[in-house]
C-alpha cells in the first residue's frame, strides 16, 4: 500500500513571553490508504499540536519549525494558505472533542452543512441540500430533514459529534484526523461512533489518524498505533505486537493504567505517577526519566536515540541499548 501522508521530523513550539515551549520535538510517521492509525499519549503529549500542523492550523505564536509533511509527496509546509485551504475539507478533514468549536451556536445545522458542500463540492443550494440530507443518513441520524433546521444547541452531544464527522466527510477527504473523537460522550455513544468511523472508512477508503489518550480505543480500532510523550514518539508498531510486547517502559504503564476486570470483579487500575515533562524547559535526558521505574544515570544525562528493539520494532529508550550491557562506557 502507498504512503498516503508522510510526515517527517516535524517540530512545532509556542513562542510564548516566558519562553519557547516545544510541543512537538521532532515527529515522523506515516499513515497509508485505507489504514486506521492511532497516536496515544496523555494530554500534553503534544498529539493535537501534531494534529493542527498536519493540517496546517497553528496559530500565532505556534509556528513549525522544521520537517516536512508531504500528501501524496507533496510537501504540505511548502504551499500558500490559498492552497491549502482547498487542501483542508478536500483532501485532509479533522473532527476534534468539541464540536461546538467547529459549529457556529447561532446559525442552524443545514445552513452550516450546505454551505460546506456548496463551497468545495460548486454545486447549487438544492442540490447540497439533498447531499446535507444524505450525508446526516450515512452518520447514522434519522431524520435528516428534521435535524438540518435545527440550531447546535437543540441537539445532544452524540448527535452534535455526528453532524461534525457529517461536515468532515462532506467533500470525500482521503485523511481524516479524529483528535479525541469520543471524549466527551458517555460510553454506549462512544462506541456508536467509533462504529460509525470504521464503517466509513471501509466504505469511503479513508485513512483515519485516531487520537486519543486511551489505549482500549486504539486496542479496538487501529492497526498501528505510534506512542508519544513529552512531544516525542516513544516507539512504534502494530497494535497487536505493542499490547503483547511492549518495547519501552511508558507504553508499559499505559497498558498497565488500563482497567481491568480482576477476580473480585472490580476494576483495577495503576496509573502512572508523576506528572509529563515541562516543555518550555525539557529536560535534556529521556523526557520519560522523572516517572520511569527503570530510571537509570544515563537517562537523565543524555536522551536516548531510537534503539533497535528486535522484531523490526525500535523505541527511544536506553535499556535496548545492547551496548550497555556489555558495560561499555558512553561519552
Ligand atoms: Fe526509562 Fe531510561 Fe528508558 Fe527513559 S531511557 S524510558 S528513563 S529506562
Ligand atoms: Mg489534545
Amino acid at each position: 500500500p502507498e504512503k498516503l501522508l508522510e510526515i517527517e521530523n516535524l517540530k512545532t513550539s509556542f513562542y510564548t513571553e516566558a519562553g519557547e515551549v516545544q510541543a512537538v520535538r521532532g515527529v515522523g510517521f506515516s499513515l497509508k490508504k485505507g489504514e486506521v492509525y492511532g497516536i496515544v499519549g496523555e494530554s500534553g503529549s503534544g498529539k493535537s499540536v501534531m494534529a493542527k500542523s498536519i493540517i496546517s492550523l497553528i496559530q500565532p505564536p505556534g509556528k513549525i519549525k522544521e520537517g516536512s509533511i508531504r500528501l501524496r509527496g507533496e510537501n504540505l509546509l511548502l504551499k500558500k494558505e490559498k492552497d491549502l485551504q482547498k487542501i483542508r475539507g478536500n483532501e485532509i478533514a479533522m473532527i476534534s472533542q468539541d464540536p461546538m468549536s467547529a459549529l457556529n451556536p447561532v446559525v442552524k445545522i443545514g445552513k452550516q452543512l450546505t454551505e460546506v458542500i456548496i463551497r468545495h463540492r460548486r454545486v447549487g443550494k438544492k442540490e447540497a441540500k439533498r447531499i446535507a440530507a444524505q450525508l446526516l443518513r450515512q452518520v447514522g441520524i434519522s431524520s435528516p430533514e428534521e435535524r438540518l433546521e435545527q440550531y447546535p444547541h437543540e441537539l445532544s452531544g452524540g448527535m452534535k459529534q455526528r453532524i461534525m464527522i457529517a461536515m468532515a466527510i462532506s467533500c470525500h477527504p482521503e485523511v481524516l484526523i479524529a483528535d479525541e473523537p469520543t471524549t466527551a460522550l458517555d460510553v454506549t455513544i462512544q462506541a456508536q461512533i467509533l462504529d460509525l468511523m470504521r464503517d466509513l472508512r471501509e466504505k469511503e477508503n479513508m485513512a483515519i489518524l485516531l487520537i486519543t489518550h486511551d489505549l482500549g480505543v486504539v486496542a479496538q480500532n487501529c492497526e498501528r498505533v505510534l506512542v508519544m510523550y513529552g512531544g516525542l514518539i516513544m516507539e512504534e508498531g502494530p497494535v497487536k505486537d505493542l499490547f503483547q510486547n511492549p518495547k519501552h517502559p511508558y507504553t508499559e504503564g499505559l497498558l498497565k493504567s488500563l482497567p481491568k476486570r480482576s477476580d473480585t470483579g472490580k476494576e483495577r487500575l495503576i496509573p502512572i505517577q508523576g506528572t509529563p515533562p515541562d516543555l518550555l524547559n525539557p529536560p535534556k535526558g529521556c523526557p520519560f526519566a522523572g516517572r520511569c521505574p527503570y530510571t537509570m544515570g544515563i537517562c537523565q544525562e543524555k536522551m536516548p536515540p531510537y534503539f533497535d528493539a528486535g522484531e523490526g520494532r525500535q523505541t527511544m529508550c536506553w535499556l535496548h541499548d545492547e551496548s550497555r550491557e556489555e558495560g561499555e562506557v558512553h561519552e
